[in-house]
């Protein structure tokens, strides 16, 4: 297949409908978790739940780079923002998730200079156009953009820009994954296998899943037909006795990754001791930071920062939506008080978050069936 329409094809995703249907057993419901945001939102805005037997569950997963950083992050985000001269410089998406003291546009209208960027080679070119200003880049993301993290201080490197820093907030998808299966009464049968991750890390990053956890997983491109291919190969694993990693996006996506890629985060970052992440605590050797070569450009030890650990508020359930244990409308402010306009949570900020997609889709109440007419 080479366009996109032919992803969407109407009668290939119904055989799969039909293919899936064949494969559960009346009664007996198989528990799915996509594990990227991505996967979420491609779910419920091409109604793909619509078309999976009720033995078939869905449950949404940690992989929403915008949605696991916690809100002492923001606050030091925003006192670097607030630092005289300087310019903080992040995605679009980050620029609404709150933190103790609001978001980084509520402190952009306070004055501070915070400006988005679709990449961290924008935030490099705007030092290098504002040489007066010291530009840091906030970044974000699994091992999907650090690549480009990696590549940008490397450059940086080799332009001796003196003006640029990275506050590297940069996750591994591993030991998330591995929190959520050792969380006692898991109940999760199987997995969708991040894509974009994947094409960096490759698809042998996940065997320990299998190997020690005895769950399969394919990992799966993102348009409807993708997926609904994924979770009929998920299904033939189980009918057929196999639990193994096996690769729906072969498009993209190679057993081991992307080398060069890969090589490039080792040269210049390293996994931290420690990382807190919202919803699943602090998880130890779960984020990188910048490596001691590139320490001129590193935010952290350029500025002082807070550091300080923020409990979520009260009403806030994402860290139970980001490991699976809640679906968003179980949350008692979602839709209400949390809305994409005036997000409490992170879930309900990112065009990853499952909050968001939930909201976005109309999938504002649990059983299918009694979603409303036109949701
Ligand atoms: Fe978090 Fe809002 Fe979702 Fe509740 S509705 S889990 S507060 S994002």
């Amino acid at each position: 297949m080479r366009y996109v329409d032919e992803y969407r094809d109407p009668a290939l995703a119904r055989s799969l409908s039909a293919e899936i249907r064949s494969l559960v057993t009346p009664g007996e419901v198989v528990r799915v978790m996509e594990v990227c945001g991505g996967h979420t939102h491609a779910i419920y805005r091409h109604g793909l739940e619509e078309l999976l037997p009720d033995e078939l569950e869905l449950v949404h997963g940690p992989g929403c780079p915008v949605c696991v950083i916690p809100m002492g992050r923001v606050d030091d985000a925003i006192a670097i923002a607030e630092t005289e001269g300087v310019t903080l410089a992040t995605f679009g998406d980050m620029l609404r998730v709150p933190g103790g003291r609001g978001s980084l546009l509520e402190a952009k209208a306070r004055g501070a200079d915070v400006r988005m960027v679709y990449s961290p080679l924008d935030a490099l070119a705007l030092a290098a156009q504002e040489p007066d200003r010291h530009v840091c880049f906030f970044a974000i993301g699994f091992e999907t953009t650090a690549p480009a993290t990696a590549v940008t201080l490397l450059r940086a490197g080799q332009d001796e820009t003196p003006n640029f820093s990275v506050f590297c907030n940069h996750v591994l998808i591993e030991p998330p994954l591995r929190a959520i299966l050792e969380t006692p009464g898991l109940r999760v049968d199987a997995f969708v296998g991040p894509g974009h991750v994947s094409s960096v890390i490759g698809t042998d990053a996940y065997r320990f899943i299998p190997e020690e956890y005895g769950r399969p997983v394919v990992v799966s491109a993102f348009e409807p037909v993708d997926l609904l291919q994924s979770i009929a190969m998920l299904l033939r694993q189980r009918v057929e006795g196999r639990c193994e990693v096996e690769n729906q996006y072969t498009r993209v996506v190679r057993r081991d990754g992307n080398e060069r890629a890969v090589a490039a985060i080792a040269e210049t970052m390293e996994p931290r001791e420690d990382f807190e992440w919202r919803g699943l605590g602090v998880l130890p050797a779960s984020a990188l930071q910048v490596r001691e070569p590139f320490a001129a450009f590193d935010a952290e030890r350029l500025f002082a920062l807070p550091g300080a650990r923020i409990e979520d508020p009260k009403a806030c359930r994402c860290g139970e939506v980001l490991t699976g244990q809640i679906k968003p409308w179980e949350c008692g402010v979602f839709g209400t008080a949390c809305t994409p306009e005036r997000p409490l949570g992170t879930c309900m900020v990112s065009s990853e978050g499952a909050c968001a997609a939930y909201f976005s889709y109309g999938r504002l109440r649990r059983p299918r069936e009694e979603a409303p007419v036109g949701a």
